[in-house]
């Protein structure tokens, strides 16, 4: 099984690359991003809870998340792998993910880092909120707060990974079907 993260700041493509390598590799997206939309679609308490942290780009706390994700991943076993999108974004969260996948006797194959700089992301992200509907993509200052969240509290995912030999910078830039060939360059090297 291939078990991959895509990795990156808000705005990096991690959701359009996913799904793009869902298409090829029919491995099974898990955002908890999205799970999270679709709490707060439904009105459920967990997405009320939700919304109260999303709304002002802070990151949603460890306990919940992480239940949320262990539902989704114990709901769907056979699937051929899995790719983590948004997740994780702290320390508890990887040490979380690896303690359910050793569960299974499976491991996290690779993280993939989608490298875009600063000032991209922020003309990306304006840029989506025009059609994306999302609230925490249309005020600069929650922007803004997104990325340095990341830098803070996310990044340190990328070094957890690296001392295991398991993070992979990719660059972002440049066209979505360009992105798109280096990863899944990566992900053919991962097969062989
Ligand atoms: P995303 O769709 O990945 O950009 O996530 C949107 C928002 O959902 C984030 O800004 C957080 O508030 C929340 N969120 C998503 N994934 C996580 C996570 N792994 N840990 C904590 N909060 C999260």
């Amino acid at each position: 099984m291939i078990n991959l993260i895509l990795f990156g700041p808000p705005g990096s493509g991690k959701g359009t690359q996913a799904s793009k390598l869902v298409d090829k590799y029919s491995f099974l997206h898990i955002s908890t991003g999205d799970l999270f939309r679709t709490e707060i679609g439904n009105n459920t308490p967990l997405g009320l809870e939700a919304k109260s942290y999303m709304d002002k780009g802070q990151l949603v706390p460890d306990s919940v998340t992480i239940g949320m994700l262990r539902n989704k991943v114990e709901a769907n076993p056979d699937v051929k792998g899995y790719i983590f999108d948004g997740f994780p974004r702290t320390i508890p969260q990887c040490e979380a993910l690896d303690e359910l996948l050793a569960g299974r006797n499976d491991e996290i194959s690779m993280l993939l880092m989608l490298d875009v700089p600063d000032d991209e992301i922020v003309s990306r992200l304006l840029n989506r909120g025009k059609t994306s509907g999302r609230a925490d993509d249309l005020n600069e200052e929650v922007i803004r707060n997104r990325i340095a969240v990341y830098e803070e509290q996310t990044s340190p995912v990328f070094d957890y990974y690296a001392a295991k030999g398991r993070a992979k910078k990719i660059n972002g830039l440049g066209s979505i079907d360009d992105i798109f060939e280096r990863l899944s360059k990566e992900v053919d090297s991962l097969e062989k």
